[in-house]
């Protein structure tokens, strides 16, 4: 479904995406670990086309990524992206910050898009909240609704970088709750975090990134238990 040729990107002289290749299937669900500055949010930024790559190709669903115009704004419709900070508009009420996509960008009208934003709402566990502000709401109510806004654009693929890291501890599982449940009802999933619960409960694979590089990939299960490349064994025995 989202498939990476030989990109590369440099910020200045940082080489900061190198080569890299990488294939996420459909329903696959997939966690990018590494230590800080390797390159996991630029990666992120890069499907999204928030960053521009400077060579090789990304494709969603067999389409290249166009640089500007409606059809970015199509393609990024598809895939949604979640935050470290939640980025609700304070001034727009819950249920408003979820039915405004889909009526811009994917033209529904007013009473659909309220109708399947409270379905969404009610997922996620923050229907109760749909009339009030994003400031009223707790760290993971709005991290909460900022998933349910992104899935309302019905997305082929979700991405989220630390979505838990601005959560105080016992907010993070309630946040992380909603995204084993995306992944388990099929959600092709491309998730940065060092939440290694969720990658072992939910991921199909974890890809190691260091310095711009793909290092290593494997299943949660072994990645954990027998990191093959020192950078790996070094990073796990720093966070585990
Ligand atoms: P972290 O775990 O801290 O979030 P990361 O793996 O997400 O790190 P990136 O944010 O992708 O890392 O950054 C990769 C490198 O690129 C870092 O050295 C960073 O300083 C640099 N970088 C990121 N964005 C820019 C930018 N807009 N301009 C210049 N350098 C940048
Ligand atoms: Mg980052």
């Amino acid at each position: 479904l989202v498939v990476l040729k030989d990109v590369n990107k440099h910020f200045g002289d940082l080489h900061v995406l190198k080569d890299i290749d990488m294939e996420i299937g459909k329903g696959e669900v997939v966690v990018v670990i590494g230590p800080s500055g390797s390159g996991k949010s630029t990666l992120c930024r890069a499907i999204n086309r928030l960053e521009t790559i400077e060579s090789g190709t990304i494709t969603i669903d067999g389409k290249t990524l166009p640089e500007e115009g409606k059809a970015l704004a199509q393609l990024r419709a598809d895939v949604g992206m979640v935050f470290q900070s939640f980025n609700l508009f304070a001034h727009k009420t819950i249920l408003d910050n979820i039915t405004l996509g889909p009526i811009k960008v994917r033209k529904q009208k007013k009473d659909e898009a309220e109708k399947r934003g409270m379905e969404l709402l009610e997922r996620v566990g923050v229907a109760q909240q749909a009339q009030k502000y994003p400031a009223q709401l707790s760290g993971g109510q709005q991290q909460r609704v900022a998933i349910a806004r992104s899935l309302a654009m019905n997305p082929k693929v979700m991405l989220f970088d630390e979505p838990t890291s601005a959560l105080d501890p016992e907010m993070i599982n309630e946040v992380l709750d909603v995204m084993v449940g995306l992944a388990r009802d099929g959600m092709t999933m491309i998730v940065v975090t060092h939440e290694m619960g969720f990658a072992r409960k939910a991921a199909n694979r974890v890809v190691f990134m260091a310095d711009g590089q793909i290092v290593e990939q494997n299943t949660p299960e072994e990645f954990f238990t027998n990191p093959t490349s020192a950078r790996a064994q070094d990073f796990l025995a720093k966070i585990l």
